[in-house]
C-alpha cells in the first residue's frame, strides 16, 4: 500500500471543501477502497474519513417517501421495520449481500460507489481499461464467465456487483450529490453509467463530490417487491444473476411493474421493455416468462457466460412470483395442492 494523508471532517460542508478541485478519495465503510488500496488498484494521495458526518439516519419524510443517509450501514436499513414492511426488496437485496460483519461496516453512499469483481480489474499484471485506460480488456477474450451479457462495450464487459442498487432500481429510487456549487438529484437509473468507450467512469458523481442521501418515493408497487440471487454459494457471494421485481396488481393483473437485473449487466439494469409487457398482463408464469424472454433480448454472451441468460430468465420469473405473492401464502407452503 502507499503512503497516503488522511484527515476527518465532521459537516458536509467540510467534505466538499476538502473535495474541491478532486484531489481527495471519500472514505466511509472502506469495505471496497481498503482492499483495492491494499492490492495498488486504488492509490489515493489524501483519504477523508466522512463517518462523522451528520447523515446516518432513516427518516420518514411527510409525503411518505423516505430518506436514507449516506452512512446509514448496510445491516440497519435491511432491519429497519419500515423497510421490511414497506420496501421488501431492499431489505432481500441487502441481506443477500455479502456477509454480516461488512454489512455491519459498508454504507449506502458506498455500496452505490462499490467497483466491479472483475479479477482483471483487482490484478494489476493484467490489462484493465477501467483500472487504466488505453490498456486493453483482458476478459473479453479471456476467462469471462462472471462477466455482463447486458450493457457491455468493446472496452469492458465488467459487472456491477451491488444488490442494493439493483432493488432502488426497481424502487425508482433517486441519489443526492453534493458538491462545491449546491446539490443536485439523479435518478437511480441515471446514476451508474454504461462503460462504453470510457469504462473508468463508473458514475455521474464527480471527484469531490459526496453522495448524502438516496430517497425512495411513495410508490403503490413498492410493498408488493422481491429480490431473487443466484450465485455459486449460498451466502458472501455476489450475483451471477439477480433479479428485483415490484408489482402493482388489480386482482390479478397487473396494473404497474418495475423490474431490474444484476450480476448479468454493466450497471444496475432495468428492463423497461419487460415491465411494459408485463403491465395490464394477468399475474401469472406465463406472462412470467414472456417478460423473462423480453428482459435478455439483446444479450451479448462471451465464450462463458452464455449461461447467465437462461439463468437470470429462472432469477426474474422467481422474482416476479415472489413478488406478486407478497402478503398471500407462497405456493410452496399452500396446502391446496397448487404446485410451486
Ligand atoms: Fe477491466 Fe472491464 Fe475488462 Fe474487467 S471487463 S478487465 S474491468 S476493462
Amino acid at each position: 500500500m502507499l503512503p497516503f494523508s488522511y484527515e476527518k471532517v465532521t459537516s458536509e460542508q467540510d467534505a466538499v471543501e476538502r473535495g474541491r478541485g478532486g484531489h481527495v478519495t471519500f472514505i466511509a465503510g472502506g469495505t471496497t477502497l481498503i482492499d483495492l488500496m491494499k492490492l495498488n488498484v486504488q492509490t489515493p494521495a489524501a483519504l477523508v474519513d466522512i463517518n462523522d458526518l451528520p447523515v446516518n439516519r432513516i427518516d420518514s419524510l411527510a409525503d411518505g417517501s423516505m430518506r436514507i443517509g449516506a452512512l446509514v450501514r448496510n445491516s440497519d436499513l435491511a432491519h429497519d421495520p419500515r423497510i421490511v414492511a414497506d420496501f421488501p426488496v431492499l431489505s432481500q437485496a441487502l441481506l443477500s449481500g455479502a456477509s454480516a460483519q461488512l454489512r455491519n461496516m459498508a454504507t449506502t453512499g458506498g455500496n452505490l460507489m462499490q467497483r466491479t469483481r472483475c479479477y482483471y480489474f483487482r490484478d494489476t499484471i493484467y490489462p484493465c481499461n477501467k483500472r487504466q485506460p488505453g490498456s486493453g480488456c483482458a476478459a473479453i477474450d479471456g476467462y469471462n464467465r462472471i462477466h455482463a451479457i447486458l450493457g457491455g462495450s468493446d472496452r469492458c464487459i465488467a459487472t456491477h456487483p451491488s444488490d442494493m442498487a439493483v432493488a432502488l432500481v426497481a424502487l425508482d429510487a433517486a441519489v443526492h450529490i453534493r458538491g462545491n456549487t449546491g446539490e443536485r438529484v439523479v435518478p437511480i437509473t441515471e446514476f451508474h453509467l454504461l462503460p462504453g468507450e470510457t469504462p473508468d467512469h463508473e458514475t455521474v458523481v464527480s471527484p469531490g463530490e459526496l453522495v448524502t442521501c438516496v430517497v425512495l418515493p411513495k410508490r403503490p408497487f413498492a410493498a408488493r417487491s422481491a429480490y431473487v440471487k443466484l450465485r455459486d454459494r449460498a451466502s458472501y457471494e455476489f450475483a451471477l444473476a439477480s433479479a428485483a421485481a415490484a408489482l402493482e396488481l388489480n386482482g390479478g393483473t397487473i396494473r404497474t411493474a418495475r423490474l431490474a437485473l444484476g450480476g448479468v449487466a454493466t450497471k444496475p439494469w432495468r428492463a423497461v421493455e419487460a415491465e411494459r409487457l408485463l403491465t395490464d398482463a394477468p399475474a401469472n408464469d406465463a406472462t412470467f416468462r414472456r417478460a423473462a424472454d423480453q428482459a435478455l433480448v439483446g444479450a451479448v454472451p462471451r465464450r462463458d457466460n452464455a449461461y447467465k441468460i437462461e439463468l437470470a430468465k429462472r432469477a426474474i420469473v422467481r422474482a416476479l412470483r415472489q413478488a406478486a405473492e407478497t402478503g398471500t401464502i407462497p405456493r410452496h407452503l399452500d396446502q391446496t395442492g397448487a404446485s410451486s
